[in-house]
């Protein structure tokens, strides 16, 4: 093979060609099959190669693929943007449809900002967040992650929005012996320490993904947040991106906490990977000041609410609530989170395994007791994902998440998954997790 013109992830790694998917599985070109115990990124929610997707994707091009919204709506994108309101907590949401996760979050940001500006609050332009957190790699979305690993390069460039501690409950990070949801208490310190006149918004994961693997708050912890946001007149974004369209159990992750954001950003499930497409949702009350005042929110990309794209999110979420994935995710999730358990038991280096709905994790650890790290030299995360790889399974890493440090891997396969393909997904996992265990001992 000559020089290669295609950037990939890791320049000198060899990635095998993907042939075609179907269901949880995916067959490169040498016909190896790859159980799908990641849907990607924590994308494929429905499954590879539905033919439901494919007729609606064919329908809508045959129509029309792209207009520009500052030309023309679209029949799709306003019955998605209708669908999402009816879907989402308490209901009466816009939608201001972006092309990825980041966007959507970045949006959030803007749209926040312009809420207070549009009151003649110029002041309030920070969006604070929390330290373990990822919402996207775009430098605004950037600004506000809490993933070291990725800042790190751009730091000279970055606001410092990562301020609140996270809930992170197998290392509180405020060392609380009994839990007072101290966490949360930690917006309101830094609310005070910045001044609310400063803060637009504050933006969380409901379950935090990529900056540390499926982390569940300890109960009522949404609730304080909101209520704190409320106190201080500052709006609550949730990143739904991973965990929004089912993933969770429930539509909306944050439905768990009976909770209705002011602002939600959603991506990935959306259109379950097959185009992108992802949303940044607002409630009648963050747009009010907008429909009063300017009348356009300042943000937008060339393929925003592209008839194509939604279409195509449409066909996903009926195909969602046709086969009740919401409910299969509850009832998987607790499949796979007992089996995962029970593996666990018998390997040392698991410290701890997590989760809500098909969002699981598995944290790694040196000793058990003390939940002591592995050095990141180690790469324990990578040798993990490399072994499972060569055996035909992908899992999704969240490492590097406390200060660098830190071993996770995300377990969330496509909603579809049967038990049968449950039970090959933790063999595989067991063989790939001992065979990488026993060359530490
Ligand atoms: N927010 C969350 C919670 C995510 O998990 C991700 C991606 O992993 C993003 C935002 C960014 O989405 P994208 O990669 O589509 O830009």
């Amino acid at each position: 093979m000559g020089r290669e013109h295609l950037i990939k992830p890791v320049l000198d790694h060899p990635y095998p060609t993907i042939q075609y998917g179907k269901g949880v599985f995916l067959y490169d070109e040498q016909g190896k099959a790859y159980l799908d115990a990641s849907s990607g990124a924590v994308t494929a929610g429905i499954g590879h190669g539905v033919q439901d997707i494919i007729d609606a994707m064919m329908e809508q091009a045959s129509k029309v693929s792209f207009v520009y919204r500052s030309q023309f709506t679209s029949e799709p994108a306003e019955k998605l943007a209708k669908k999402l309101s009816d879907l989402a907590p308490g209901g009466d949401y816009w939608s201001f449809f972006v092309n990825s996760g980041s966007e959507a979050t970045e949006t959030a940001m803007k749209i926040a900002i312009q809420h207070w500006q549009e009151k003649g609050r110029f002041g309030k332009n920070k969006v604070i967040s929390r330290r373990m957190s990822y919402h996207g790699i775009t430098m605004g979305a950037l600004s506000m992650s809490g993933h070291v690993l990725r800042r790190r390069r751009f730091i000279p460039l970055l606001e410092d929005f990562p301020v609140v501690a996270p809930a992170y409950c197998y290392r509180c990070p405020l060392n609380a012996a009994s839990c007072k949801l101290a966490c949360a208490d930690d917006l309101e310190t830094a609310i005070k320490r910045i001044g609310a006149e400063h803060i637009a918004a504050f933006i969380a994961e409901p379950i935090v993904g990529a900056a540390g693997g499926a982390i569940v708050p300890p109960a009522g912890y949404f609730k304080k947040i909101k209520e704190i946001c409320e106190r201080y007149e500052i709006l609550f974004i949730a990143d739904e991106v991973m965990t929004g369209i089912a993933r969770t159990g429930e539509m909306f992750g944050m439905q768990h906490e009976g909770v209705e954001p002011d602002l939600i950003a959603l991506g990935k499930g959306l259109s379950a990977g097959y185009t992108p497409m992802a949303a940044t949702l607002v409630k009648d009350h963050v747009m009010a000041p907008i429909l009063q005042g300017s009348k356009s929110i300042m943000a937008g990309h060339t393929y925003s609410a592209n008839p194509q794209s939604a279409a195509i999110s449409l066909a996903v979420l009926d195909y969602v609530n046709k086969h009740q994935l919401a409910e299969s995710a509850r009832s998987m999730g607790a499949y796979l989170l007992d089996k995962l358990r029970l593996m666990a038991e018998g390997i040392e280096i698991i410290g701890d395994v997590r989760g809500r709905g098909l969002l699981l994790a598995l944290e790694f650890v040196r000793n058990r007791d003390d939940k002591t790290m592995f050095p990141p030299a180690a790469g324990i995360t990578s040798r993990i994902i490399d072994t499972a790889f060569q055996k035909g399974l992908l899992v999704y890493p969240a490492a590097g998440a406390v200060d660098g440090a830190g071993d996770a891997i995300i377990v969330a396969p496509p909603l579809v998954i049967t038990e049968a393909e449950a039970d090959q997904l933790v063999q595989l996992l067991e063989e790939a997790i001992r065979e990488v265990a026993d060359e530490l001992s």
